[in-house]
């Protein structure tokens, strides 16, 4: 089975059916299988090669699925970088793939040896020959390189195979999105070649049309489910935050059956007002660059108040294991590394075999640098990353956990914290908030003070006007941790 394979049997099923929707524009499941099919060949006419990498600069919008996936069919290997990056990130992601080709907007970042603007589109695929292009893809090889998030050092590619991709399909069909048929329309608000784009191909292969807005704004994203009777979409915890600061939210009329939400942790009042406001129609996932958005998932109806907390249960047919520091499986209570094998995981990094070798088993165990506990009853607890947990007077620090105390505070609507060095406990807890409202730091501090043990309590709570985020809206802590320690601003704890 190739990702070609699933578009054809789409486009012969579902024919005449919207697959694509961007504003007025429309493509159907036939029009999608031939517009893939032209532009495979069109690239393969200009003289790319299978395996050769193309990276893809698009906006939000129907070019870039057609690009895609025309990409898979020709055996090219896909290169996604977000509209949200600088030109800098972009040239050095083109120039460590080795892009020969880079398929762009307009205002190109870097020089490769092929140049297409998304205006050339529409003619390279008129001038192409329809029907399939018929070579039968190693489903090892490489099929896109997705670039970890970069919130530790230079960011990493992924190589992720078609055998990896199909894995994600399936473990999405099975578990997250099970009930999937062509009345079923997923809104696409998050960047597609993040997450979101995830959940394109379970929704293709089912009938369903995948409807993409140019960027998420709780506005766009409620006149566009409400327009299209959206019944699953996708959000990082950041979104479905400022969709509930939104007071149109609550009266809107959705017809949502999944909010899919994951990719960083997410504040348990936050959630908790979400199902409030939205209904119990929130599906966590949790995954990474390394093993797609399928490690473990939280259903819908395991949201119950003693849950939230969780990231679910692992899919069906993936792995899941809690391992301690020196490699033994941990059960139920004890705080370790998780770690996940299946057909789902990356295949290698690009070109960083040590890396590899680190993060991946010779048995297929990939390391996700994710600390974590599985409770009583198998639900996998993640606590946080690694190498951000902090070690304050030889006791651990989780700061995810001393986030969640800040905004449970009512003033409070971001908080990030990060250690910082400090000559008596070796790091010290800081953290940085944005507030819906004036506050006094000397005040939140005191609000931890009733939550949190001595050692988790912040030592420095500073108020920003906002918080460094990626382009796909995590927190970056590092940057934080960064800013702190070039500028210090106390106000001592008492
Ligand atoms: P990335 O590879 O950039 O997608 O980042 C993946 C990381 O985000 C994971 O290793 C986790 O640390 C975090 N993450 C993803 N999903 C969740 C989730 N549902 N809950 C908590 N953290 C998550």
């Amino acid at each position: 089975m190739q990702i070609g394979d699933l578009i054809r049997r789409a486009g012969r099923q579902f024919g005449a059916a919207p697959a694509l929707v961007y504003g007025d524009r429309m493509v159907t499941f036939a029009g999608f299988d031939d517009l893939t099919d032209r532009l495979a060949h069109a690239l393969l006419a200009r003289g790319l090669e299978p395996g050769d990498r193309v990276a893809v600069v698009l906006p939000n919008g129907i070019d870039g699925v057609v690009v895609y996936y025309a990409l898979a069919k020709a055996g090219l290997v896909r290169v996604p970088l977000n509209t949200r990056e600088t030109a800098h990130e972009h040239a050095y992601k083109i120039d460590d793939s080795q892009a020969r080709a880079l398929v762009h907007a307009g205002d190109p970042p870097a020089e490769t040896e092929f140049m297409i603007t998304a205006a050339e589109l529409p003619g390279l695929i008129a001038g192409a020959p329809p029907g399939p292009c018929d070579e039968r893809r190693d489903p090892d090889a490489p099929l896109r390189l997705a670039y970890t998030g970069g919130t530790t050092g230079k960011p990493k590619a992924v190589v992720l195979t078609t055998r990896s991709e199909l894995a994600e399909v399936a473990n999405f069909l099975v578990d997250l999105l099970p009930n999937l048929h062509p009345g079923s329309v997923m809104l696409h608000a998050a960047p597609i070649t993040h997450g979101s784009g995830a959940f394109f191909l379970p929704h293709l292969v089912k009938g369903a049309p995948n409807v993409i807005v140019p960027k998420f704004s709780p506005s766009a994203f409620l006149e566009a489910a409400q327009k299209h009777r959206a019944t699953s979409t996708f959000m990082v915890p950041t979104m479905i935050a400022m969709l509930l600061e939104d007071p149109a939210t609550a009266r809107a009329d959705l017809a949502l059956e999944r909010l899919c939400y994951g990719g960083a942790p997410i504040a348990t009042s936050v959630l908790q007002r979400g199902i409030d406001v939205l209904g119990p129609v929130f599906a966590q996932l949790y995954g990474q660059a390394e093993a797609p958005l399928a490690i473990t998932c939280l259903q819908p109806w395991e949201h119950t108040p003693e849950r939230l907390t969780s990231a679910g249960k692992p899919y069906t047919f993936v792995e899941v294991q809690v391992r301690g520091t020196d490699g033994q499986v941990l059960g139920a209570g004890a705080v370790g590394e998780v770690l996940t094998r299946g057909p789902h995981t990356m295949h290698h990094y690009w070109r960083r075999p040590e890396a590899t070798a680190e993060t991946i088993e010779p048995d297929g165990w990939l390391h996700t640098g994710d600390i974590g506990r599985w409770d009583d009853e198998g639900y996998l607890h993640l606590l946080d990353r690694r190498h951000d947990v902090i070690i304050s007077g030889g006791f651990n620090v989780y700061p995810r956990e001393v986030e969640d105390a800040l905004l449970s505070h009512p003033a409070v609507v971001e908080a990030a914290v990060v250690g910082l060095p400090d000559d008596t406990w070796g790091e010290r807890v800081a953290a940085a908030v944005v507030t819906r409202s004036p506050a006094d730091p000397a005040e939140i501090l005191d609000f931890c003070a009733g939550r949190l043990a001595g050692f988790k309590r912040p030592r420095t709570v500073e108020i920003w006007p906002d918080l460094p985020t990626s382009p796909v809206g995590k927190s970056l802590r590092r940057e934080v941790r960064d800013r702190m320690v070039a500028a210090p601003v106390a106000h001592a704890a008492s």
